[in-house]
């Protein structure tokens, strides 16, 4: 499907550049060595390579050399370590949902798959913390804490890797009130590119205590060591939670509403606008019956005094700009399956086209511009005549934008990232950023040069050269060196 990520160099806006170095070819006597010590668990198979090589962007596949699938820090730090004595690039992987191109092996080397390295730790529930292997998924976690009356709160809608999620500096929908992987990850243990295993943080829940080298791997998209435990935050469970939906006229008004909840100071947990087009996604998906007008689907948490305070206070604002319709989700099960509905949206929007793939914004902005971008976003889409749908964590700023492209016309895919440069220039205009959640992988690199300057982006080069000198972590990724 599509077309190769190399392809794409000399045919994508100048503000898509792609590493163009060579690939580097794991030599035999590598491969030999990882064959030796983990058996069945080094594949070569074409599948397996496949697999690992490709995210959910519409990129192609560029596949890894081999597959190593380790169990433990041990398997982490020799793998790296062998690598670092190659010269061979390494590229952590998670549960493969990333959007922007993260996994693609783009100079070849080895993808080291950490799913297996899936038990939680450590939990103290007296101190809220619990630490965990990379690959231990976020439905996972909350089950295995739910009995002590606790979550995790960061929900990127996929199943995603914690490991992952810690290397995209992830968010999700509950951001708005429990911030993102920035503000929940305490501590890690990271291999770094020589094979060293250091630990950063501690469970205390904050420290001065040198340079915050926890918060430069979070988000570092495995460009600079692999992640082999987390300790994170948890937090209580709600004693009350309510959800609701509520339409609008237009998606601004939606936008509007939320503006002002956020600037009155509503604590709402959760706040998502899904366009028309979303909304008619997840009807059809899931069977859900809701009219096909923008809409925002809420929650929120608190004592059930709080929550009725809440509510209240969005019904009263949501009036005044047009919103219709207001009706709750009383029972967890309706709750269930208006959030269930909302994590298919992406899919299910690809679903109404058959065999197109998303080339999808993420761009985050003040929350007062936040109406003017989304409504010109629509507006440019709604002209452009391209399939689209709109999905947003609004409370943050944060909304995306989808066009469902065929992956084999090249005008169609052009068309989009001319639309998605327009999206990203007037986020960057307000002072936004052009990532809010997925990080930068291929597809933003040019937009991180924009946004940041030369200058910052050189400091960041230097942080790598410093930490990687052998260029071998998820090369090419982030900037090119
Ligand atoms: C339908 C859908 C909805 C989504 N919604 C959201 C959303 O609302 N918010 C959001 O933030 N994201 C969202 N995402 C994107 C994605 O889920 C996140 O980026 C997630 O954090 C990726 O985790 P993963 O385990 O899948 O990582 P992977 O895709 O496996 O890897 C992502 C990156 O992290 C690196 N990495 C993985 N594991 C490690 C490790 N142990 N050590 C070092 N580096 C590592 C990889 O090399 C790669 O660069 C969505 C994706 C999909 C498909």
């Amino acid at each position: 499907m599509g077309r190769p990520a190399a392809a794409l160099v000399d045919t994508v806006a100048p503000c898509h550049p792609l590493p163009q170095a060579a690939p580097r070819p794991v030599p035999a006597g590598m491969l030999q060595d990882l064959r030796e010590r983990f058996g069945k668990r080094c594949s070569t198979a074409a599948a397996v390579r496949e697999q690992h090589g490709r995210d959910e962007s519409p990129f192609d596949v560029a596949p890894p050399e081999a597959v190593v699938f380790c169990e433990s820090t041990d398997d982490v730090a020799w793998v790296v370590a062998l690598a670092a004595r190659h010269g061979t690039p390494v590229i952590p992987y998670g549960a493969g949902s990333s959007l922007e191109g993260h996994l693609l092996a783009v100079q070849g080397g080895v993808s080291l798959d950490v799913s297996r390295m899936n038990r939680i730790l450590d939990v103290h529930p007296e101190d809220l913390t619990v630490t965990v292997q990379p690959g231990v998924l976020r439905n996972q976690l909350n089950r295995e804490v739910k009995d002590l009356g606790l979550f995790f709160p960061i929900d990127p809608g996929a199943d995603a890797s914690i490991g992952g999620m810690a290397a995209t500096r992830a968010s999700g929908t509950n951001a708005v009130r429990y911030g993102t992987m920035r503000e929940n990850v305490l501590a890690l243990e990271v291999v770094t590119a020589s094979g060293d295993v250091i630990r950063t943080g501690t469970r205390a829940r904050k420290s001065s205590a040198g340079y915050d080298l926890t918060r430069l791997f979070v988000g570092s998209e495995g460009t600079l060591g692999v992640i082999t435990a987390v300790t994170l935050k948890l937090h209580p469970l709600p004693e009350s939670v309510a959800a609701a939906i509520c339409f609008f006229p237009d998606v601004g008004a939606a936008v509007r509403t939320t503006i002002q909840l956020i600037q009155v100071g509503v604590p709402i947990a959760r706040c998502e606008l899904l366009d028309d087009n979303a909304v008619r996604a997840v009807n059809h998906h899931d069977k859900l019956g809701l009219r096909e007008q923008p809409m925002l689907l809420m929650e929120f948490h608190g004592s059930p005094g709080s929550v009725q305070e809440q509510a209240a206070t969005v019904q009263e604002i949501a009036r005044e700009h047009g919103g219709a319709d207001f009706a709750w989700a009383t029972t967890p099960e309706e709750r269930t399956r208006l959030w269930t509905a909302r994590h298919h949206a992406f899919f299910s929007a690809l679903q109404m086209r058959p065999g197109s793939r998303g080339v999808t914004t993420d761009t985050c902005v003040p929350i007062s511009r936040l109406a003017e971008m989304v409504t010109a976003a629509k507006d440019e889409a709604v002209a452009a005549g391209l399939p689209h749908f709109i999905v947003g964590h609004v409370g943050d700023g944060n909304f995306h934008i989808a066009y469902m492209i065929d992956p084999d016309d090249p005008a169609e895919r052009e068309r989009a990232e001319t639309l998605n440069d327009g999206v990203v220039r007037r986020a960057l205009q307000v002072q936004g950023t052009c990532s809010g959640e997925h990080g930068i992988g291929l597809h933003k690199m040019g937009f991180l040069v924009e946004e940041t300057g030369d200058g910052a982006v050189e400091l960041m080069r230097q942080i790598k050269r410093s930490l990687d000198p052998g260029n071998i972590m998820n090369p090419g990724k982030i900037f090119v060196l």
